[in-house]
């Protein structure tokens, strides 16, 4: 495939183009399925089971009646993020939601097996100058991001009224009282002033729908809700439970990749039933260096992060800071991810750099698929043949190395579109049965699904009106937090603001920014928050404006998430100028426009008292 014919002037010598455009579509072809995001089925109703708490015992409690000034529905790091900035903001009744049994989110659902972030822990853990921590590893496990968020808890308060193993049903605006009736799953009847709503875009699992699920007789689970009990040991390793098992694991996306290492120490056998191989890029993980933590400057943190930030939209800057994986790539994921790009260059010249670049680092990761896995054809199957951003990238340092193990054996369903079926023993694929006593799906989770949007949480604003109604020709806001006509009402998220790798980074912005807004409506004594619906149609006017359509790139991709399944063109509702811009801009209409989102109470209305010290609410049991 490579090294045959040179057309590429001096950019790449070796890469032949052509050759490999028609291999990535050949693959792609390989694995479109006509059913597209239908082949998935929701983890919900008889698969309800895959998505419960395995970790924290749900226990009984009355229901709550009472009202609170905030209610921040999700504990994982955008709420609270939230919470803690509006603590600093001097707001003391305020209640975290969640359906966990505890804070965390991701981190807390998430504990397989040799579970890490893939974003340097200096800049993915937040608030870590303010709380005193410093991570102990350059790539954090999962354990320790997640007591992270226990930490920031416990930092800001954050433990004193929450409302855990809850899931918010409806929010309605009474506006004679100006506040929500939040009503819940736990027969909650409570009122809030604001709220927040953040509950995650990648939280629900999804299983694939595979013909027979439900009839294979051993043990099953899903990454998300792992099940020591049955496998022994802990996120470190030692899965004893496994000694005696053939394992299945479906999946090799990022998931996939840190789990399988673990599983095949442990395993009897493992079979991995892989459909599309990830990216595997080199990890090179190390302790954090106590002279290098120690050198550090008072805001050092904000600092790194903004490096990290400005290099991946592709601002000038003068020295990379973090110098990983994803700072030596950042042309390559403007192919995904909104930036600034280069306007000298015209835009098809621009295309035709990128997608070389692309092709040299594409080869660069399947030769180290041949440098690493001995057998060639497990070797060959391991490579992935598509553009670089067309599936999240993957690093690792393990994950190849274990199919060098004699009990490991992949097994390649793509020219089937995955998994056949399942009997009541086996795992089937073509005409091939494996016999195995315990399958994990590590097959990812439900995309965009705040319940907002699905549906799931109904918010009924002014008038009674349906958010979902008010947003039936798409969705309508001011910079992604807020609506005309759902006053005291915040989201968080990636709709119509901006995006990144360091996703806590925006949510920290995204947090900053909510924070800032309820502090300014209390100092003016405002009687609500709310977008007039013409600075909404201004910013869905610029985001329409802006926008960059990358339907071409993802056609061409192999399917996944990232292009629903293959059917997904059209452009991106971020704020394509990229993050860095968006935080500029917010930052300046904080300086001069927050008032526009200000509605002051009426000249008569009786002086509302300072909100900031009402009480905490009563408490949950
Ligand atoms: P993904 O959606 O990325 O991967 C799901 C896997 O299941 C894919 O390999 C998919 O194959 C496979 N699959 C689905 N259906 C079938 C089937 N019928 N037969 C065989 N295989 C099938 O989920 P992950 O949990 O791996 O990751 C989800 C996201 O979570 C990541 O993209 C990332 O954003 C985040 N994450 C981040 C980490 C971090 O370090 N920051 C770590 C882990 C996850 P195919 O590709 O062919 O569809």
């Amino acid at each position: 495939m490579t090294d045959t014919t040179t057309t590429t002037g001096d950019l790449c010598p070796g890469i032949d183009p052509e050759a490999l455009r028609t291999k990535y579509r050949q693959e792609r072809d390989r694995r479109i399925r006509p059913d597209g995001t239908g082949q998935y089925r929701r983890t919900a109703g008889e698969f309800g089971y895959y998505a419960q708490d395995p970790y924290t015992p749900r226990t009984d409690r009355a229901p709550l009646t009472d009202t609170v000034e905030v209610l921040v529905i999700g504990a994982g790091f955008g709420g609270l993020l939230t919470a803690a900035k509006l603590r600093d903001a001097g707001v003391q009744s305020l209640r975290l939601m969640d359906e966990a049994g505890d804070v965390g989110g991701t981190w807390y659902w998430n504990r397989y097996p040799g579970i890490h972030c893939d974003i340097e822990s200096y800049l993915y853990m937040p608030l870590l100058e303010e709380t005193g921590y410093m991570p102990q590893w350059r790539y954090a496990p999962g354990e320790e991001i997640r007591r992270h968020t226990v930490r920031i808890a416990e930092h800001y308060d954050l433990y004193r009224d929450t409302a855990f193993h809850t899931r918010a049903t409806e929010l309605r605006w009474d506006e004679e009282e100006t506040h929500w009736l939040v009503r819940t799953d736990r027969g909650d009847a409570m009122r809030a002033r604001y709220v927040v709503v953040s509950s995650g875009t990648l939280s629900q699992p999804k299983l694939p729908g595979i013909p027979g699920i439900e009839d294979f007789a051993g043990h099953t689970f899903h990454t998300s809700r792992w099940d020591y009990g049955y496998t022994g040991g802990d996120a470190e390793g030692g899965l004893d439970g496994l000694a005696d098992k053939r394992v299945a694991v479906v999946g090799t996306g990022a998931t996939g990749l840190q789990a399988i290492p673990k599983i095949a120490e442990d395993a009897q056998h493992l079979y991995v039933f892989q459909r599309t191989p990830s990216t595997v890029d080199v990890r090179a993980n190390r302790p954090t260096d106590p002279e290098w933590a120690a050198s550090l400057q008072p805001g050092w943190q904000r600092e790194r992060m903004e490096n990290f930030l400005e290099i991946l939209s592709g601002e000038d800057v003068e020295e990379d800071l973090v110098g990983d994986g994803w700072t030596a790539t950042p042309a390559l994921q403007r192919a995904m991810i909104t930036g600034k790009v280069d306007t000298t260059v015209d835009p098809a010249e621009r295309e035709r750099r990128d997608e070389l670049a692309d092709f040299a680092a594409m080869n660069r990761i399947r030769s180290r698929v041949d440098d690493v896995v001995e057998d060639p054809a497990t070797a060959e199957a391991l490579k992935p043949w598509y553009r670089y951003m067309c599936k999240r990238p993957g690093f690792s340092d393990l994950y190849l190395q274990a199919f060098n193990r004699d009990n490991v054996t992949l097994v390649d369903t793509a020219d089937h579109g995955g998994i056949t079926s399942m009997t009541q023993n086996a795992v089937v694929v073509g005409e091939d049965e494996y016999e195995v006593d315990c399958i994990i799906f590590a097959t990812g989770f439900e995309t965009g699904v705040s319940g907002v949007i699905s549906g799931t949480l109904p918010v009924h604003g002014r008038g009674g009106t349906p958010l979902l109604q008010a947003w039936a020709r798409g969705p309508r806001t001011l910079h992604g937090f807020t609506t005309h006509g759902f006053p005291n009402l915040f989201q968080l998220g990636t709709m119509q603001n901006a995006n990144s790798v360091n996703f806590v980074h925006i949510l920290s912005e995204q947090a900053r920014h909510i924070a800032a807004m309820v502090e300014s409506a209390h100092r003016s004594g405002a009687l609500y928050v709310e977008p007039t619906r013409a600075a909404e149609q201004a910013w869905c006017d610029t985001i329409a404006e802006v926008a960059v359509d990358n339907s071409a790139f993802l056609a061409e991709c192999t399917p996944g998430y990232y292009n629903g399944e293959g059917t997904r063109t059209g452009t991106s509702t971020s704020y394509a100028p990229g993050p860095v811009a968006f935080h500029r801009l917010l930052a300046a209409w904080r300086e001069d426009s927050m008032d526009e989102v200000l509605v002051p109470a009426a000249a008569d209305a009786p002086h509302r008292e300072d909100p900031r010290a009402v009480p905490a609410g009563q408490g949950v049991a």
